[in-house]
């Protein structure tokens, strides 16, 4: 026997359990409070586990259609020299397979082709949710899957929320390839620079809370090509500004009840320092849909523990990793960041 779930979020976490659910032979909805499936953003990176999630859940192969290989990274200076490579070979070498880049219209696009493929998973846009009791009392599974800012997360009782760290991120998608990616750090900032697709390139600049649009050429001038070219030759209409914040503090538990869980965003909110936020959001989906596969709609209580053991000490450690990686690069106190970056393995 299978059962109905409620996902609450049409973001990447939501869509990836809304198709996990669903090819368990559950019936499954989803609802988005959005007016419609926001396309915007620009480039995650998906680690090979995050790949193989996507596998489990039949978009791999659409995914990848649309992803760039990421291969060569270094850390840089703002003069340009070279501190530290990214070990992006050996994660290649481990996995068999290379950490990918791809844009989130790409990767929301994916997924919900795999969704609307099954032909019956309603996504209901314009649909916020405010309370979750009637949607607890009307299935048997109810995934608060509805970011950082979380309703569902309300349930847990927890005085876990958004915690701000100090800093901005200005992000975009320039129509030129860089010939380097990596990062540059600088004093209290830094600039990032990956691949996305061909002839384009995904930045993005880390700054003091406050920054505005305006700012950024200044603060980045005399930085290594293409970071001035890039802040001055793409229009600033196009940059988001995206927040840069964690939640806090970690929740006890990433389950709630009898039928409550929580993925993404709204379960371990992370900085975007480490790139994991759409891999561990794909991630937890994929888990929990498997958890109740293998327990069936009598056993939720149970693949709910099963879920919470597979992924909360790991997406929190994460979680952590990512904040402290930022302090570290938007230190003040260079000189002794550089000499410990020169000492990174790879
Ligand atoms: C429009 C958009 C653009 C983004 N762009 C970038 C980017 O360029 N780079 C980057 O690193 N990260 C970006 N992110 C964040 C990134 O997608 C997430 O950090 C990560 O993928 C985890 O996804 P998630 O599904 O857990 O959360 P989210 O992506 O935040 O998705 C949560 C979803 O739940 C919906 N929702 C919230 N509250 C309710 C409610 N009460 N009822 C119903 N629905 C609700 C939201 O509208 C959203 O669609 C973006 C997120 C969004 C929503």
């Amino acid at each position: 026997m299978t059962g109905t779930a409620v996902v609450v979020g049409a973001g990447v976490g939501g869509l990836a359990a809304a198709i996990g659910l669903r090819r368990a032979g559950w019936r499954v909805t989803v609802l988005e409070r959005r007016a419609g499936i926001e396309r915007y953003g620009t480039a995650f990176a998906l680690h090979p586990a995050a790949q193989d999630a996507l596998d489990r859940l039949g978009v791999g192969e659409a995914v990848r259609r649309r992803a760039v290989p990421y291969r060569s990274a270094q850390i840089r200076t703002p003069g340009g020299r070279v501190l530290a490579r990214l070990p992006l070979d050996r994660v290649e070498k481990k996995a068999g397979k290379p950490e990918l880049l791809l844009s989130r219209p790409y990767l929301i696009d994916a997924l919900l082709a795999g969704l609307e493929a099954f032909g019956d998973v309603p996504v209901k846009a314009g649909e916020a949710v405010t309370d979750t009791t009637e949607l607890r009392a009307a299935h048997d599974l109810v995934v608060g899957a509805d970011g950082i800012r979380s309703v569902v997360r309300g349930d847990f009782g927890t005085a876990s929320g958004p915690r701000n760290i100090g800093s901005v991120a200005w992000i975009g998608i320039a129509d030129f390839e860089s010939g380097l990616h990596g990062e540059t750090w600088g004093r209290g900032r830094f600039f990032g620079l990956t691949p996305v697709e061909p002839g384009r390139t995904n930045w993005y600049a880390a700054v003091p809370e406050g920054t505005t649009a305006d700012d950024l050429p200044g603060l980045f001038e005399g930085w290594h090509d293409p970071v001035p070219r890039i802040l001055t030759g793409t229009d600033p209409a196009g940059w988001l500004r995206y927040e840069m914040r964690h939640l806090h503090p970690a929740l006890p538990s990433f389950v709630h009840g009898d039928r409550t869980a929580l993925i993404g965003d709204a379960a371990h909110a992370m900085t975007p320092n480490l790139g994991q936020g759409a891999c561990t959001a794909v991630l937890d989906a994929e888990a929990l849909a498997r958890a109740v596969a293998r327990h069936g709609v009598t056993g939720v209580p149970q693949a709910l523990r099963d879920y919470d053991r597979e992924r909360r000490r790991t997406a929190q450690r994460t979680a952590f990793a990512s904040r402290t990686l930022h302090r570290f690069v938007s230190t003040e106190r260079t000189a002794l960041r550089d000499g410990l970056a020169r000492l990174l393995p790879g």
